[in-house]
């Protein structure tokens, strides 16, 4: 416990963790099983190629989600680009700027124009009548982004994209294990994409899946993420090797055994940081639950509300680092400031602007402990309380 700002790391004194904390789920399988699962397939020595576990992970996944298809895939962004190239867009997509780059950068991948929507301040996620407000004569596509497990506006989007005569893709990395209306994120839009890096709750060491309940489009999925043209599916113009491996989906699997245990983990830390972080001064924390439904809580996102606070958020994220809580901006700088998208001219942004400097997260996940979360606290809300003394000492040492 810090007694005075000079017990602060970046002033000196000893880190609050020696073994630093992550933001990230990182869950790892027990050792025992992940061999057994390791010995089996190096038995059947089949490595690749829609093997066995791919065949049981797209099987179980859906049935989890209540979709018709599930298409294991690579990672999330190969998963984007496959996605966009199934549902054949060319022109503009609209796109929330306020996201994790690969959302974006798999459309530049596929030769479209992301066109930047403004989201909403409460809930960061798009909005509907800004989205309606850029649609014009060569917008292919809207991808949404259900952003911290949130459903973005499913009902109200699917109806203007009908209307409109587009395509409506989610990017759904943030929504596995989510859902609205009691139905799982997977079944919405033209399709949906989930990633299972291991910073997600479901770690398949790198993947990603594409879901939809439209059998031509899974149909055209298949048949890209496949190089070679077999007699099975049909031909398409694009292809690309976006297999998933035997060794990504064993991971998977093992991980889905334990998803709810995980969840549950997730959804104790989130209320031990919703009590907390009642108490700290200029911080409030995102509401990220799908009442009545179900988050995977995969993060913990806090805004610092810039003008109140002596500290900036950048100050509090670099003192925070210094004692090993691992805290992260986000989402930084914003991807309509990063190449090759600064470059363009691109509609104004002003929520996403601010967001892009309020906005950090906190370690969550399977090696947090409700301990730590109680610890975490106690140093933000003596950086947040000491913030004028904190910033003054931090700008005369630069
Ligand atoms: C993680 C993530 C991706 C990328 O997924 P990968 O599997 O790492 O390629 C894309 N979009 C969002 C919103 C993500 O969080």
């Amino acid at each position: 416990m810090k007694r005075s700002v000079d017990d602060l790391a970046i002033f000196g004194g000893t880190p609050e963790y020696e073994k630093p904390l992550h933001i990230g789920q990182i869950y790892l399988p027990e050792w025992a099983d992940f061999v057994n699962e390791f010995e089996a397939i190096f038995e059947r020595s089949y490595f690749t190629n829609h093997g066995p576990l791919v065949a049981q992970l797209e099987q179980q996944l859906a049935q989890f989600l209540g979709v018709k298809h599930v298409i294991c895939v690579t990672n999330g962004t190969i998963s984007l680009m496959i996605a966009a190239r199934a549902l054949e867009l060319s022109g503009e997509v609209i796109v929330p700027s306020f996201t994790f780059p690969a959302t974006v950068q798999a459309l530049s991948w596929c030769g479209l124009t992301p066109v930047f929507c403004d989201v909403d301040h409460d809930t960061h996620l798009l909005l509907p009548e800004k989205v309606e407000a850029l649609i014009n004569e060569n917008t292919c596509a809207v991808l949404g982004v259900h952003l911290w497990g949130k459903a973005c506006a499913p009902a109200a989007l699917q109806m203007l994209c009908h209307k409109h005569g587009i395509r409506l893709m989610y990017d759904s990395a943030h929504a596995l294990g989510c859902s609205v209306g009691g139905v799982y994120m997977g079944n919405y839009g033209d399709l949906e994409s989930f990633s299972f890096h291991a910073t997600k709750v479901l770690n398949g060491a790198e993947g990603g899946c594409i879901t939809t309940n439209d059998d031509d489009v899974a149909n055209r999925l298949r048949t890209i993420r496949n190089f070679h043209a077999d007699h099975t599916h049909m031909n398409s113009k694009y292809r690309i090797n976006g297999k998933m491996t035997e060794a990504q989906a064993a991971m998977a699997l093992l991980g889905l055994r334990n998803l709810k245990k995980n969840i549950a983990n997730n959804e104790e830390l989130y209320s031990a940081y919703k009590r907390h972080s009642s108490t700290w001064d200029h911080v409030r924390m995102i509401d990220t639950e799908n009442h009545d439904d179900e988050n995977n809580f995969q993060y913990c996102v806090f805004e610092i509300d810039a003008d109140a606070s002596s500290i900036t958020r950048d100050d509090l994220v670099t003192v925070l680092t210094a004692e090993g809580v691992l805290a992260r901006r986000y989402f930084y700088p914003g991807v309509h400031r990063i190449e090759p998208y600064a470059k363009s001219c691109s509609p104004e942004l002003p929520v996403t602007e601010k967001l892009c400097s309020t906005v950090f997260q906190l370690p969550i996940g399977a090696s947090v402990r409700t301990d730590d979360v109680q610890r975490i606290s106690d140093l933000v809300g003596f950086i947040m309380r000491h913030g004028d003394n904190i910033s003054k000492k931090l700008s005369s040492s630069r």
